[in-house]
């Protein structure tokens, strides 16, 4: 079988052309926040490539980088500000934090209605009811990937590998909302192998490379590796291996070039929306 490998970059343009076309047409354009604290390589790579975004679909950004001694009270009382301004829409907390730092309480304090990335309680509460919310980026965009793929999760048996709340249990949400079966797995699942094989599609965010091996993946399923990770030879890779997977399924997203891209183009499309719903 040859699979479909699933081109996140090629999609990714087309999410920020679309989002810089509704921006040209707005009087008031959309702001984003992005805030850091310490000196987090990889975060800096992030925060860059949101600042690259924002500029490539008109929307105003704006990047605090603080010192890795900043004080719980100083975070609150810049994010406070930003909740105040009106020409930040979304609102960005990168993480992860300096140990100091309360990330329960920064999450809290982020305005729900500027949470682009959908940290906050109450974004996670309205997601989990299926009503309209600022979706989290890397879900929304492997569900984004299915779409353009056409690939319908409606009566799916869909597996994911990672609990964590920003990507397995809201992925596992979104794929619920689907109407797909779900099933989502995690260090204590005793036999991950066996529920991967059931998977018509398989999502894996564990953050551990050479997890999915060929054998835990059903003939023909759709393979969605979220994982970012380093390989021995310091080569990014996800948690499948690839390999091993690509010539059994009928779809499979390459890391890098899958989700990654997506997942920041839908930041871009959050911030849209939420500047949307502050009237702009
Ligand atoms: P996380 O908070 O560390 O969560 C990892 C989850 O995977 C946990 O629920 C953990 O189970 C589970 N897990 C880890 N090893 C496992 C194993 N051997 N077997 C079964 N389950 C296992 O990580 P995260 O923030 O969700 O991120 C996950 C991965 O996605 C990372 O590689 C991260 O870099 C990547 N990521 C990519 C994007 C993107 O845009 N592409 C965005 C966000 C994250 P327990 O709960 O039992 O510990």
């Amino acid at each position: 079988m040859s699979a479909v490998i699933m081109d996140g970059k090629a999609l990714a343009a087309k999410i920020k052309d679309h989002v810089r076309e509704q921006v040209e047409k707005m009087e008031r354009k959309p702001g984003l926040a992005v805030v850091l604290v310490g000196e987090n390589p990889a975060s800096k790579v992030y925060v860059n490539g949101k600042k690259k975004d924002c500029s490539q679909c008109g929307i105003y950004s704006e990047e605090y980088v603080l010192p890795g001694e900043t004080t719980q009270e100083e975070l609150l009382d810049l994010i406070g500000v930003l909740n105040q301004r009106e020409d930040i829409d979304g609102l960005l907390v990168q993480f992860p934090l300096p140990g100091h730092l309360d990330g329960k309480a920064v999450e809290l304090a982020i305005r729900p209605d500027k949470d682009v990335d959908c940290v906050h309680p109450a974004n996670m509460g309205y997601l989990m009811m299926g009503e309209e919310t600022l979706w989290p980026c890397t879900p929304a965009g492997v569900m984004r990937l299915l779409a353009e793929y056409e690939i319908e999760p409606r009566g799916k048996r869909c597996v994911v590998v990672g609990r964590s709340n920003i990507v397995g249990k809201p992925q596992a949400m979104l794929m619920l909302w689907g109407d797909a079966t779900v099933t989502v797995c995690h260090t204590k699942t005793p036999d991950l192998a066996a529920e991967c094989r059931q998977a018509d599609i398989l999502v894996s965010a564990a953050g551990h490379t050479g997890l999915i091996t060929g054998d835990m993946i059903k003939p023909g399923a759709v393979v969605v590796d979220v994982a970012v990770n380093r390989n021995a030879e310091g080569k990014l890779c996800g948690d499948v291996v690839f390999e091993e997977a690509v010539d059994k399924v009928s779809y499979i997203t390459p890391v890098p070039g899958g989700v990654g891209p997506v997942t920041r183009a839908m930041l871009m499309e959050n911030t849209l929306r939420a500047a949307r719903r502050h009237g702009k």
